[in-house]
Formats: C-alpha cells, sequence, structure tokens
C-alpha cells in the first residue's frame, strides 16, 4: 500500500477532494479499489491513463460494458452523426425500433422487449412484471447472485462491505447450481413464487458458471410451480449472438440485457414471451405504465444498434470468446505444474482469478489484492476482485503480454508468502 500511495500522489489528492462530496469519495461501490482508487485520465484502445502518468492495459474493460474499448472508430462515427441530429427527442425513433427487432430476432425467447437505463432497472422491471403476471409475491435468488445495486446476493462473502440494502421483495435465496439444495428451500413456498432469476454464470459472485443441467432443471422447476424464470443476461449476452441461452439451448420467460447492448451508453433491457411483455402495450385498457426519460435515448438506441449489427457479429464474438477460453485454459495449466496458488474460472471473455487457500476470507483477500498490485506495477489493470474480462481492441499479442505478467505476478505472491 505505500508503494502505491507514493507512486499516485495526484489520484490519492483527487480521492481525498471527492470525499468531501462523495461518501468514500465515489458513486460506484464496484469499482472502489482499496486504499484508494485510481483516478483516470483518459482512455486510447486498450490502455487507461491516470491522473500520474501511468498507462495501464485495461483488462477489466468496465467489468464486461467496455467490451468495444475505448475508441472504436465505427461506434464513434455513428454518435457523432447521431449528436448532430439533437441530444434527447423526447419522442419515439426509429432508431429503437431497429434496435428492438434486432435483439428479438438475435433471442428467440425474446418476443417483445423493453429499455431501460441500466441492467439494474431492467432487472426490477423484470422481476416486478414476472410478479405481477403470476399474482405472487417471492422471488427466488440464488447465493452469490448479482442482478444489480439492490440486488444483489452475496452477503458476508462480498468484496467490499457486506451489506445489502433492503428491497420491497420477499427473496428466498437458494443455492446455485444446486437443484436438490433448491427444491427443498422452496418445498413449503412454491404456490407463492412468481419468480425465479437466475445469471447463467455467476458474474460478480466470482466468475462461477452455472451447470447447464442445473438451469435446465430450473427451467423445468419454474414451469412445474408456475413461475416465471428470468435469465439475467447482463454479463452473458455476449457469450453467444443469442447469450448463454442460446448455447444452452434453454428458453427462460424473460431475459435482462445490459452493458454493451447500448453502444457503449448507460443501457438496459428486460424482454420475453409475448403473454407478459404485452401487459405493458398502452393501447390494453389496463396496461402497465413503464416511463424513463432516457429510455429511448436516440444515442443509445443508435450507438446499440450500430454495435449490434455491425461489431457484435458471430465472428467477432467467437473469436473473443476463444481468446478467452485460451488465456483460461493456458493459465490454470501453468498455475497446476508450477502449484502457484491461483485459479481463473469463467466462460469465453469474461474471467475470475481467484487465490486458493481459503483458509479466511481475509487471507484470501490479501493474496488476490498482492496479486493485484504486482499486476499494476507491470502495466496490467484489472478489478481489485478479480475480474478480467476482454474486448475487442486487444490484440494477441497484448494477450501474451498479460498472460506473462499474470505469471510473474502468480509467483511473486507465491514467495511471498512461503
Ligand atoms: N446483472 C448482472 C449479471 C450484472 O453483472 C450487472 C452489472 N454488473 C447488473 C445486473 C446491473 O447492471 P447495471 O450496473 O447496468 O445496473
Amino acid at each position: 500500500h505505500e508503494k502505491y500511495s507514493g507512486k499516485n500522489p495526484k489520484s490519492y489528492e483527487a480521492y481525498i477532494e471527492a470525499t468531501k462530496s462523495l461518501p468514500g469519495g465515489e458513486t460506484r461501490s464496484s469499482i472502489f479499489i482499496h486504499p484508494f482508487p485510481l483516478f483516470i485520465e483518459r482512455g486510447q484502445g486498450t490502455d487507461i491513463i491516470d491522473l500520474d502518468g501511468h498507462t495501464y492495459k485495461d483488462f477489466v474493460s468496465d467489468f464486461t460494458s467496455g467490451i468495444y474499448g475505448k475508441s472504436n472508430p465505427v461506434l464513434k462515427k455513428a454518435i457523432i452523426e447521431a449528436l448532430d441530429n439533437g441530444l434527447q427527442l423526447g419522442a419515439h425513433t426509429k432508431a429503437e425500433s431497429l434496435l428492438s427487432s434486432e435483439i428479438c430476432s438475435r433471442f428467440p425467447s425474446i418476443d417483445l422487449i423493453r429499455f431501460t437505463n441500466s441492467g439494474t432497472e431492467a432487472n426490477i422491471l423484470a422481476i416486478s412484471i414476472g410478479l405481477h403476471y403470476t399474482q405472487r409475491e417471492k422471488v427466488v435468488v440464488f447465493k452469490g447472485g448479482y442482478h444489480g445495486s439492490v440486488l444483489s446476493h452475496f452477503g458476508e462473502e462480498q468484496h467490499q462491505g457486506g451489506g445489502d440494502l433492503k428491497v420491497p421483495y420477499e427473496f428466498i435465496v437458494c443455492p446455485y447450481n444446486d437443484i436438490a439444495g433448491t427444491s427443498s428451500k422452496i418445498q413449503d413456498h412454491s404456490k407463492d413464487i412468481g419468480v425465479i432469476i437466475v445469471e447463467p454464470m455467476l458474474g460478480a459472485g466470482g466468475c462461477t458458471p452455472g451447470e447447464p443441467e442445473f438451469l435446465k432443471d430450473l427451467r423445468e422447476l419454474s414451469k412445474k410451480i408456475g413461475a416465471v424464470l428470468i435469465f439475467d443476461e447482463v454479463q452473458t449476452a455476449r457469450l453467444s449472438t443469442g447469450g448463454s441461452q442460446k448455447l444452452l439451448n434453454i428458453n427462460p420467460d424473460i431475459t435482462t440485457l445490459g452493458k454493451f447492448y447500448g453502444g457503449g451508453f448507460a443501457f438496459g433491457a428486460f424482454g420475453g414471451k409475448k403473454e407478459i411483455m404485452s401487459l405493458f402495450d398502452a393501447r390494453q385498457p389496463n396496461s402497465i405504465s413503464h416511463g424513463g426519460t432516457f429510455n429511448n435515448s436516440p444515442l443509445t438506441m443508435i450507438s446499440g444498434l450500430t454495435a449490434i449489427t455491425q461489431i457484435l457479429t458471430e465472428d467477432n464474438l467467437n473469436k473473443l470468446n476463444e481468446l478467452g477460453d485460451e488465456l483460461r485454459n493456458i493459465l490454470n495449466g501453468i498455475f497446476v505444474k508450477e502449484e502457484l496458488p491461483f485459479k481463473i474460472t469463467g466462460l469465453g471473455s469474461i474471467n475470475q482469478i481467484h487465490y486458493i487457500p481459503i483458509m479466511s476470507l481475509e487471507n484470501k483477500r490479501e493474496g488476490l489484492d498482492l496479486f493485484f498490485f504486482y499486476l499494476l506495477e507491470k502495466g496490467f489493470w484489472i478489478a481489485q476482485r478479480g475480474l478480467i474480462s476482454l474486448n475487442f481492441e486487444m490484440t494477441k499479442n497484448d494477450i501474451i503480454e498479460f498472460q506473462d505478467a499474470v505469471v510473474h505476478s502468480a509467483r511473486a505472491v507465491k514467495k511471498v508468502i512461503s
């Protein structure tokens, strides 16, 4: 920490200034860094440059939303053109129906879709409409699941803090990847459960892939008890053009999206079965109102549409996911061979590095923190909690350099602790 503080005086100063008007000096808990965060001045391509002039290769890629890198020319052009036609129009535009029809055609389970401003908002609306549709009260979530700012289920295992806000949902927290445990936990409540919401891979909860059998069983279970099944694909939508569900061949009732589908702008979406989503149809007498000033912001709609049609192609996504699979497999091979106390889990281009000796939570975090600071010294930026997410601007060479830096940092940690 001393070395880090010594190297980053301007970030430290900016942080202290920020604490005067923001609780803890920041406004997004998930990106906070202990002992204080770096302040980033700008980004270009794969790089970010901080206030003290250090350049880092960015392997966080804004927790998966930065899939396009910092300066994608295709998006930049589309955004500049859109800017010329007005910032906010407060009216329907063709771009929103083009974006919606593009998403509906990619996800067979999505007949109709609505846009929001964040993944959190998309999940709140999806859960609420699911409860309204079933006229039930309870919501099944999974331990380690994260569905947004007020919808996290880490409890005390959270990397930062440990407090979950109270929200007006009656959650039943079930064990992930454990259908027997889930069934037994809900058996006395099955008639009250309106919604089961699940990430096909626990993202913020440590990049734990959902076992295909578990997810298929959940599909059956929700049908059996008459609950709406929501797949939160805010992160996993990048695993194929039709998200995780396409790879698994499972059709949830509602899917939620976010992050990169807005082409770099604030975005969220929830969509699914016609009979559920039609409840929002303003032509119906008792339709449900769903507002949101920026839901169809022209900049977001146009950037999202450009991104989907020109960048998030099957070929591009496959290549990126292959790079991620290769990185994970190579590093895990080296960790095992050299008995380094680390492991990487994940799918495709979304991965998480874990420090292995799980003696106590504190030790687990210390090992990972040490690794994080070593990697930073070598010019690579990952999330302090270990998330590694690839983006389209990374070259094969960037990834090889990163791989080397990870191995050297892991060796250095082993040396210090042994
Ligand atoms: N669901 C999942 C699976 C997420 O990873 C996130 C964001 N990390 C969200 C929902 C919330 O999205 P947002 O941050 O846009 O509110």
